[in-house]
């Protein structure tokens, strides 16, 4: 049997590369509580991403719920059932009533046209999900949260380095939220940001993950404790230095995958949606009606071969216990959605993949 192939596999620099890091730390005794690779590294992913002001959190997860803390957002929040399941837990852990609304079936992004429908009294702002790293129509959706005064705060977990034509797509919205987990482009094996408009917003954010101090005596709301440490901040430095190599791997792959499975009847891999600048974070397919067997069926033939695709996203979150009951989870109400979790397969892509690996799993796609 071959070795085990996963969706993706954590980028790791060489371990030599790390020490100096790991003697500093030793040498300094600065753990956490914003040190000096903490600051580094906030200053090094400004300039990376090309964003003015970033918070650093120990996980993406935190990162959202504290965003929505620091925005006050209460009541209802308009948000995409097509995605990791951390995007919805997070308003429930701010007491906030998640209302779903179904994405458009090209980007799989929440679709701006189903939002107005949606908004009652009690929403105070959208949620959206840059899915697989596609930009969202931020403009339409900004224009949705002028009108109605809502806030908005991008999901944007999948969105490391993507930019549109005017710069990073991190800059729109009130908040943009990052993931660094080992499954992501970057990663700090676990970690995760908030990147903020400006200076005074950063502040707020920073005392939310130092559980709301703002001195040594005066503490100003429940925050949590969502400081990124020292060890996942040299992390950081380290991987930043090797992400562009890691980036432009992953378009190889992608740019193959397609050229393989374009001709393979019932195979649709989704357009790129003509960002100037993508991240190939994943490769999503969709297997549709005209291919031979189901998509559960080319899950299992590949596992039964130490290939493990993933059904992302499947379930959709309005379909997990603590959100089927919500008005908003009924799968009339989500076609889209529903009918691409039971379609869509994401295959293996990560730097270190070979090109025979690639080349096993687009034959076995491919003779159905
Ligand atoms: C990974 C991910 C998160 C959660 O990030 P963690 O760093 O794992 O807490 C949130 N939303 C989406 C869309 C993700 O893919």
């Amino acid at each position: 049997m071959d070795k085990p192939i996963y969706v993706t596999q954590p980028h790791l620099p060489p371990l030599e590369e790390f020490i100096p890091y790991l003697e500093k730390i030793w040498n300094n005794k600065i753990l956490t509580n914003g040190g000096p690779f903490h600051q580094q590294l906030e200053q090094a992913l400004c300039q990376y991403l090309g964003v003015e002001h970033i918070a650093l959190f120990t996980n993406g997860t935190l990162a959202l719920v504290t965003a929505l803390q620091a925005l006050r957002v209460t009541g209802e929040v308009i948000t995409t059932p097509y995605s990791f399941v951390a995007t919805s837990h997070s308003l429930l852990w701010n007491g906030i009533k998640p209302v779903f609304v179904d994405i458009e079936p090209n980007t799989l992004n929440l679709d701006p046209a189903k939002i107005e429908a949606a908004i009652t009294p009690q929403t105070t702002a959208i949620m959206p999900v840059h899915c697989y790293g596609h930009p969202c129509d931020v403009d339409a959706i900004q224009k949705i949260a002028d009108n109605y005064n809502l806030k908005v705060i991008y999901d944007a977990a999948h969105a490391f380095g993507v930019k549109d034509a005017d710069g990073s797509i991190l800059r729109h919205g009130d908040l943009s939220v990052l993931s660094f987990h080992a499954t992501k482009v970057f990663n700090t094996f676990e970690g995760g940001a908030i990147v903020c408009p400006d200076a005074k917003t950063k502040l707020r954010i920073d005392q939310l993950k130092n559980f709301g101090f703002v001195d040594e005596v005066t503490v100003v709301a429940p925050g949590i404790n969502g400081k990124m440490s020292e060890l996942n901040s040299a992390i950081g430095l380290l991987q930043l230095k090797h992400v562009d190599q890691a980036i432009a791997r992953r378009k190889e792959i992608d740019t193959t995958y397609r050229q393989l499975l374009k001709n393979v009847e019932g195979i649709n891999c989704l357009l790129n949606s003509g960002e100037k600048v993508a991240n190939y974070s994943y490769f999503p397919i969709l297997v549709e009606a005209q291919y031979p067997i189901s998509r559960n069926a080319l899950y299992q033939k590949l596992k039964d071969q130490n290939i493990y695709a993933r059904r992302y996203f499947y379930p959709l979150i309005s379909d997990f216990p603590m959100y089927r009951g919500l008005p908003s989870a009924r799968r009339e109400n989500l076609p889209v959605a529903t009918d691409v979790a039971f379609k869509v397969l994401c295959l293996p892509i990560y730097p270190e993949l070979t090109n025979d690996s690639l080349q096993r799993i687009v034959n076995l796609i491919a003779e159905g």
